[in-house]
């Protein structure tokens, strides 16, 4: 179980009943619980040094969610939704909510959730479509579960309604606690893989990758519909045969009922100034993972790997799903 250092809160978040749990829940707990003005802008935090990232991931911020804006997404989804959290404790050192947030990553966790799906139940029935929504792009909902149960209330209550799916991505395998529940076919889940040693070194305080190969056999069986990402591809020395033994290991591992109908999406990594800045102050000893030779700029500060590279790696990655997943759709390497 999670346990902050310290937990900043807004007053109002005392009169829902999350919001209420969580803090009463702390304070029992000895841990320091703060007043803040807005979840949104923390002047302190701000101010602190790249050094003190890891430190920062510590605290936890609970607060209301005011804008609730849907984006709309044509990869897996039909919309973008700001959820229940936004940030995370992991610290993957390529995590884009560190570009978006700059240092202040960490996890804010939001206690009126009732409105946020409520709003997603209401345009999901008015549309003709059966739409999907992404509830999972500004956190990780298997880890916000571990301290909130939101995941579970949320599949608990959307799937009594009449229409829609949602989907979120995750890296992590305590999906126990949604096992049991009745779905109803709604819940599209995809777990992000990669490379044991590129989770062990980059993607930092995440689950072992066969935690996550366990967690998808155990929700296929639980009905859910899965999905696996392989990503963020990072283009590190020996990238093929680290791959290529990922894609060999999931092809062993995975049940025979995932694999009939399981999907891939490929990403590719995307770095940024700040995470560079970030990284070598926080992580003085880690691998530096922008690379200059491969890389190229797309604009603010921001570095993806050059056309050719990535050429090169959808090629691979086509060749190699093919090889061990025939069978299987690949929605989109980009
Ligand atoms: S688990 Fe996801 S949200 Fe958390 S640090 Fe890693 S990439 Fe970011």
């Amino acid at each position: 179980m999670f346990l902050p250092k310290r937990v900043l809160y807004e007053k109002d978040s005392e009169n829902y009943e999350l919001g209420k749990y969580l803090l009463d829940l702390y304070k029992s707990k000895n841990i320091p619980c703060d007043i803040i003005e807005n979840h949104n802008n923390i002047e302190e935090m701000r101010k602190k040094e790249n050094s003190e990232f890891k430190d920062m991931k510590q605290n936890l911020i609970i607060g209301i969610r005011k804008t609730h804006k849907f984006v709309e997404n044509h990869k897996i989804s039909n919309y973008l939704v700001p959820y229940t959290s936004s940030g995370c404790i992991a610290m993957c050192m390529y995590c884009y909510l560190v570009c978006n947030y700059n240092k202040c990553a960490y996890l804010r966790l939001f206690v009126n959730r009732e409105e946020m799906l409520d709003k997603i139940i209401k345009v999901a029935n008015k549309s003709s479509d059966n739409l999907v929504f992404e509830i999972g792009s500004n956190s990780d909902l298997i880890l916000e579960n571990t301290i909130t149960n939101n995941l579970v209330w949320t599949i608990e209550n959307f799937a009594k309604s009449d229409k829609g799916l949602l989907t979120f991505p995750t890296k992590f395998g305590m999906v126990d606690p949604i096992l049991n529940l009745n779905h109803n076919g709604k819940i599209i889940v995809r777990v992000s893989v990669n490379p044991e040693d590129i989770i062990k070194n980059i993607e930092i305080g995440t689950s072992p990758l066969n935690s996550r190969i366990q967690a998808i056999n155990k929700l296929k069986q639980a009905g859910y519909k899965v999905g696996i990402l392989i990503a963020p591809v990072i283009f590190l020395d020996n990238w093929e045969e680290k791959y290529e033994n990922l894609i060999i290991n999931l092809c062993e591992k995975l049940s025979s009922e995932v694999k009939k109908d399981v999907f891939f999406e490929i990403i590719f990594m995307t770095y940024s100034f700040v995470h560079r800045a970030i990284n070598s102050e926080a992580f003085p000893n880690k691998e530096n993972l922008y690379n200059k030779d491969k890389m190229t700029g797309r604009g603010r500060g921001k570095y993806m790997y050059k056309k050719e590279y990535r050429a090169i790696g959808e090629d691979f990655f086509r060749n190699k799903l093919k090889k061990y997943f025939p069978n299987n759709e690949i929605k989109y390497i980009v």
